[in-house]
């Protein structure tokens, strides 16, 4: 299995996701990463990793990471997780270094809902909560933009011109949620995380679809295909939707027909990313 890559707009999106075995993502811009799988090499040039929770699928890989940017001395990767994964999350990454004798050349930041950290220069990484079974956080990925003022929008470009070089401000600024991301969670993040209806492009979870896993997703706190069903309406402003972390019950193809009959609204912006075959 190779990974799966998107490319939406100026963002390109690499990764892999099954439920149980691994899920991780590589964002460019700026060149993140969102979860750490069992380890994979194309995580190895990111700087920043954002881990949703410490479900092994997703965190196993950040102190082989650690330990590859060291061998590379790809300089400092800082490794972003909720708060109440933080410590154990240390104790973890500090066994591994004395398991290979070497410091691995990190930092640890914790967060936690609300809260923010930069990675770029336009762009900031917000933290929302998730409805998982561990303590657990998505991530929107925030691009600050500049626009014209809009008292000045119908004004000719000369006009405008004028008034920039009098040395009048023309724009304003202003963020957008350029790509949401929200590891594993139930549906209660439809209501823990308030913007994900305003991201352009959204990561989420779709574990089970069908009768037989119906009650399956509450049990683990994943995301049934109903639960975005019941929630369609609050999916209707994302320009792209990529489902992953699919469970190993169902095929890529049986979500994508499910996606083209239960949300045909929705299913032409929808992207189903399961790993394809080498
Ligand atoms: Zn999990």
């Amino acid at each position: 299995m190779s990974p799966a890559a998107l490319r939406l707009g100026e963002l390109s999106i690499e990764g892999w996701s099954r439920a149980g075995e691994e899920t991780w993502f590589r964002v460019h811009p700026p060149g993140l990463g969102f979860d750490a799988g069992r380890g994979a090499a194309a995580l190895v040039g990111a700087r920043d990793l954002f881990l949703t929770h410490g479900h092994l699928d997703h965190a196993l890989g950040v102190p082989w990471l650690l330990s590859q940017r060291k061998l590379q001395r790809a300089g400092a990767t800082r490794v972003v997780c909720p708060r109440g994964v933080a410590a154990d999350l240390r104790d973890f990454v500090a066994a591994a270094e004395r398991l290979e004798g070497v410091e691995y050349v990190h930092e640890i930041v914790e967060l936690a809902a609300g809260e923010r950290v930069e990675v770029a220069r336009d762009l900031a990484v917000e933290a929302f909560e998730v409805d998982h079974v561990v303590p657990g956080l998505g991530y929107h990925l925030v691009r600050r933009r500049h626009r014209l003022r809009p008292e000045l929008r119908d004004l000719p470009g000369a006009a405008i011109a004028r008034l920039r070089a009098e040395g009048r401000s023309v724009e304003e600024e202003h963020e957008e949620i350029w790509l949401s991301y929200t590891g594993d969670t139930g549906p209660g993040v439809f209501t823990s995380a308030p913007k994900l209806p305003d991201s352009r492009v959204l990561l989420i979870e779709c574990t089970f679809l069908g009768e037989r896993t119906r009650q399956r997703g509450d049990l683990y706190g994943h995301l049934h295909l109903d639960d975005l069903v019941a929630h369609a309406d609050r999916l209707s402003r994302c320009e792209a939707i990529v489902l992953f972390h699919l469970s190993r019950r169902h095929a890529g193809g049986e979500l994508e027909r499910a996606v083209a009959r239960l949300l045909p609204a929705l299913a032409p912006r929808v992207h189903v990313l399961v790993p394809e075959p080498a």
